[in-house]
């Protein structure tokens, strides 16, 4: 039996052989945030590690450590969304952010020729209306 220090807290603690570098304290912690973190990439498969921090309360840089660790995957583009525009594997949403960027300024320009024009009627099947876009980007959750 050897004793060594918990890489994650520092306590001493004894070391079994082909056991990990963290004490046992530590291990059931990181098991215990571990679960959490898995069972909410199952609701939410396409959340960013900043958002499983925010709803496990889980230390980011444990997130980022799984990862490194490839216990987890939720780096860009292993969520298999693609951005609709574009193309470009997104871990989030449905538009890569600068497709995201350029519909919101094609929105806002839409709206200031709206204001220009001030049609009475929105023309049929109005795909350049700015009411349409803004409910197309309300959905992308
Ligand atoms: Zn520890
Ligand atoms: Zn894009």
């Amino acid at each position: 039996m050897s004793l060594a220090n918990c890489t994650r807290c520092g306590r001493v603690y004894t070391l079994v052989p082909g056991g990990r570098d963290v004490c046992p304290a530590c291990i059931k912690e990181e098991d215990d945030n571990y679960l959490k973190i898995f069972h909410y990439l199952s609701t939410r498969p396409s959340a960013t590690a900043q958002e499983i921090a925010g709803a496990t309360d889980v230390d980011i840089k444990e997130i980022y450590r799984y990862l490194r660790e490839n216990r987890l995957r939720l780096v860009q583009g292993d969520t298999g969304l693609r951005c609709e525009s574009c193309g470009m594997p997104i871990s989030q949403g449905k538009m890569c952010e600068n497709c995201a960027k350029k519909l919101s300024e094609e929105i806002k320009s839409d709206i200031e020729k709206f204001k220009q024009n001030k049609p009475k009627e929105v023309p049929p099947g109005g795909s350049r209306d700015p009411k349409y876009l803004k409910e197309r980007r309300g959905k992308d959750k």
